[in-house]
């Protein structure tokens, strides 16, 4: 059987094997149906019954309330950062933020570039994002429509470890009313079980815990479905996307069944969410607490507020980052490199790396410290 390596990549990031199989003994003849469900019409009864498995599966794991739709849509999360303004700013008001780090300031520059009227709740950016901003730094205005963060910044790694807000909603104005609380969740949806209800919006990209890229997908509250403006573009529409069981053009149908896929298999082969994340405590668990053992490694984030996906770290002499990344790949330990805007390495500890994966990282670098350290 083939050989696959460790691939610790941010995204496009590692499936689980267990789907790749599935996908292969499927690909020319999907059950009997004589086709590949790539080629398939989607509005095929096949492929309809396919589009329902994984919301339905997806609502299942996250125990999604019924007031909420859940869309299957394209364009990266990227599309969400104008998608959002679009769909909740029509009535008026300002786009508030939460300012973690690169990815939040991507959201920001977009909302700002479309709309202007955006205004940045609280920042870490003076302490170099290594901690979230706490629960009481949040400013938002009286006028804010809604409130957007990142729930786990890829590139810095670092996560929230609270949601804003209250029980039953977003974060409240001064007189009680909800601000609709809006997260980016493209690198920790589906790594623990989840209180969808205090959310407005959850929107993801794919290719991180659901899928191949191609897909993104949006969970959304039904009371919001009627702020759009109506200069939006008709694709971002939610209302018209929910309305057509996002099928108002041809959706990305195989990457949506290859998230099916993967929804089963945290259901059947994991066992759920609180399974997930108990296994991805454990692996973050460990490689942290090799980074902070070593006098080689580190990472500067606080405790609380490390990231369980993305493990960011540095060595302390920058010249040994090439023999390490060649050492590792030769070692069958891919794609460690840090993003290219912060450099030093970066291992993503998405559902789908198994823990042995993490062992075999933290042998290695164990290794490579004593020889070159
Ligand atoms: N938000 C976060 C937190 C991400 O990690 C990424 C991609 N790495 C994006 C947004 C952008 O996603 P896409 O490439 O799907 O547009």
């Amino acid at each position: 059987s083939p050989i696959r390596h460790h691939n610790f990549c941010a995204g496009p990031a590692a499936l689980p094997t267990a789907v790749l199989e599935r996908a292969r003994d499927e690909m020319l003849d999907y059950r009997g149906h004589g086709l590949s469900v790539m080629e398939m019409s989607h509005r095929s009864p096949e492929y309809v019954a396919i589009a329902e498995k994984a919301e339905a599966d997806l609502r299942e794991l996250l125990a999604i309330p019924a007031n909420y739709k859940v869309l299957f849509t394209q364009g990266g999360a990227t599309q969400q950062f104008a998608a959002v303004p679009y769909n909740l700013l029509g009535r008026g008001g300002s786009a508030n933020f939460v300012d973690t780090g690169i990815w939040s300031r991507k959201a920001i520059a977009e909302a700002r570039h479309l709309f202007g009227d955006v205004r940045v709740a609280a920042s870490s950016e003076a302490d170099g994002n290594t901690a979230v901003p706490r629960p009481e730094q949040l400013e938002f205005s009286g006028d804010a429509a809604y409130l957007h963060y990142t729930a786990n910044e890829t590139i810095g790694g670092l996560a929230f470890d609270y949601i804003p807000g209250s029980e039953g909603g977003g974060p409240r104005r001064p007189d009680g009313s909800e601000v609709p609380l809006v997260c980016d969740m493209s690198s920790s949806i589906l790594s623990g079980p989840l209180d969808v209800s205090r959310f407005g919006i959850i929107y993801a990209g794919a290719q991180k815990n659901i899928g191949p890229a191609g897909l993104v997908v949006v969970i959304v509250r039904e009371d919001l479905l009627d702020r759009a403006r109506p200069d939006m573009p008709s694709l971002f529409g939610y209302k018209a996307l929910a309305e057509a069981g996002s099928m108002v053009n041809t959706p990305a149908t195989y990457s949506w069944y290859l998230a099916g896929l993967v929804f089963e298999w945290l259901k059947d082969d994991i066992g759920g969410l609180a399974a997930m994340e108990a296994i991805n405590a454990r692996k973050a668990a460990k490689l942290y607490a090799a980074i902070d053992a070593s006098a080689l490694y580190s990472n500067p984030i606080a405790p609380a507020n490390r990231s369980r996906m993305n493990v960011p770290f540095v060595l302390a002499d920058e010249r040994l980052d090439k023999p390490f990344l060649a050492e590792a790949e030769q070692a069958g330990l891919l794609n460690l490199k840090g993003h290219r805007s912060v450099g030093g390495m970066r291992a993503s500890l998405y559902n789908a790396v198994p823990e042995a994966a993490v062992d075999a990282l933290i042998d290695f670098m164990a290794d490579f410290e004593n020889r070159r350290g």
